[in-house]
C-alpha cells in the first residue's frame, strides 16, 4: 500500500511498521487471546507492555534514575494547570512566551500561582524569535520556570535547553516537549519537569508523558485531584487511576521502531536526531532561495519540527493545497491563527516526504512564473 506524506502537526503520522504491528496484533495479542484494548491494566500481560514502554523510554531519552516517567491523561493543556498545582506552590512562577503554547501555559498557572510572571516575550517579534537568555527578568523564589522547548504554532525551537543555574536561578525549569519529545536528546541536568502529549510524536492522542524529578514531587496544592497529583501518580506507577492503556502500548511500539532507527553510525534518538536535522535543512534551504515562499523565523531558533511558511501571493492558497492533495502530500493547511502552511516533520516523516513535498513546491513554483 503506497499512502500519502501525512505532514499534520498532531494528531500526527505514526510510522507504518508501527501500524501493521498494531493490526497484526488488534485481536490477539501475543497469543494471549484478547486484544490490549480489552486487558485489564493490572494483568501480567499489561504490566509486561508497560514496563517495556517505560524502560524503553528511560533508555532512548537517557532519563536518570532521579526522574519519574509518568504516564498520565488530559494532554498538555491539562498539564497547563497540573503542573502549577504540583509546582508552583502557589508562589511566583516565571515563563518566557515565545509563541501560542507557553501564552496559553501562562495563562492558565495563573490561576493557581500567585503571580504568572513574564520574563521575556517575543511576542514584538511575532513570535520568531527567542529573547536572549541574558535579558530574562527571572524572578526571585520563584517555584519554576517554564518555557514550551518547541512552539508547534509559530515553528520555534530552543535548541539548547537554558541554563537556569548559569542565569543565577535555582528555580526547577518546566519544559513544554509536546511537539519535539523523541526527536533529540534532552540534557537532564538542566530540567526540573518536562511534559507532552503524546499525539504528535509517541503515538495517538490520549496519553501524556511528564518526566519529573524525584525531589519536586510532594507539593501538590490541596486543589489538586489526586488522579493529577504526581506524587500519587508516580507512587502508583501510573496505575492509580487506568493509565490510557492504548496509547500506552502504541508509545511503547514506537518506541521499539525508535531503537530499530539508525543514521550514519548513530541509533535511537541520536539517529532521529540527525535525520530531523537534514530533514529540517533540505525544506528551509529551499524556502530560502524561493521567491514564492516564505518562513519568517530566525534562523538560530527554527523547528525542526513544525514549519509554517507562507506564499507571498496568498491568493494561491487553496491551488497549493489542492494541488499537494493530489500529488499525495496531506495536511498542509497552516494553523488558523497564523494562517499560510505549515509542514510538520516529525520522526515519522521520512526524507522522501520531505523531498517529496520541496519537488512539488518547486513545481507549483515553477507553475507561477
Ligand atoms: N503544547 C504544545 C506545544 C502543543 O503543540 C499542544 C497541542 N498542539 C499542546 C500543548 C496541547 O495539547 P493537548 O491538545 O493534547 O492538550
Amino acid at each position: 500500500m503506497n499512502r500519502p506524506f501525512n505532514f499534520s502537526a498532531g494528531p500526527a503520522a505514526i510510522p507504518e511498521e508501527v501500524l501493521q504491528t498494531a493490526a497484526a496484533e488488534m485481536l490477539d495479542w501475543h497469543g494471549s487471546g484478547m486484544g490490549v484494548m480489552e486487558m485489564s491494566h493490572r494483568g501480567k500481560e499489561f504490566i509486561s507492555i508497560y514496563e517495556a514502554a517505560e524502560a524503553d523510554l528511560r533508555e532512548l531519552l537517557a532519563v536518570p534514575a532521579h526522574f519519574k516517567i509518568l504516564f498520565m491523561q488530559g494532554g498538555g493543556i491539562a498539564e497547563n494547570a497540573i503542573v502549577p498545582m504540583n509546582l508552583s506552590r502557589a508562589g511566583v512562577v516565571d515563563f518566557v512566551v515565545t509563541g501560542s503554547w507557553s501564552q496559553k501555559s501562562a495563562k492558565e498557572a495563573a490561576k493557581y500561582a500567585s503571580d504568572a510572571n513574564v520574563a521575556a516575550s517575543a511576542k514584538d517579534s511575532d513570535y520568531t524569535t527567542i529573547p536572549a537568555a541574558s535579558s530574562w527578568n527571572l524572578s526571585r523564589g520563584a517555584s519554576y520556570v517554564h518555557i514550551c522547548s518547541n512552539e508547534t504554532i509559530h515553528g520555534v525551537e530552543f535548541h539548547e535547553l537554558p541554563d537556569l543555574q548559569a542565569l543565577g536561578s535555582d528555580a526547577p525549569l518546566v519544559i513544554d516537549f509536546s511537539s519535539h519529545v523523541a526527536s533529540r536528546s534532552i540534557d537532564w541536568s538542566r530540567v526540573g519537569l518536562a511534559f507532552g502529549g503524546a499525539q504528535k510524536n509517541i503515538g495517538p492522542a490520549g496519553l501524556t508523558i511528564v518526566i519529573v524529578r524525584e525531589d519536586l514531587l510532594g507539593h501538590a496544592l490541596p486543589v489538586c485531584p489526586s488522579a493529577f497529583d504526581y506524587k500519587t501518580v508516580a507512587d502508583n506507577g501510573s496505575m492509580y487511576n487506568t493509565p490510557p492503556t492504548w496509547g500506552i502500548y502504541m508509545a511503547g511500539l514506537t518506541f521499539q521502531w525508535l531503537k530499530r532507527q539508525t543514521e550514519g553510525g548513530l541509533s535511537g534518538v541520536a539517529a532521529m536526531e540527525a535525520r530531523n536535522i537534514t530533514k529540517a535543512k533540505l525544506f528551509y534551504d529551499y524556502v530560502d532561495q524561493s521567491s514564492l515562499y516564505v518562513n519568517k523565523v530566525a534562523a538560530n531558533c527554527r523547528s525542526r519540527m513544525n514549519i509554517p511558511f507562507f506564499l507571498h501571493d496568498e491568493s494561491r492558497n487553496d491551488a497549493f493545497l489542492a494541488g499537494a492533495k493530489q500529488a499525495g502530500l496531506l495536511q498542509l493547511k497552516g494553523h488558523k491563527s497564523v494562517g499560510g502552511m505549515r509542514a510538520s516533520i516529525y520522526n515519522a516523516m521520512p526524507i522522501e516526504g520531505v523531498q517529496a513535498l520541496v519537488d512539488y513546491m518547486r513545481d507549483f513554483e515553477q507553475r507561477q512564473a
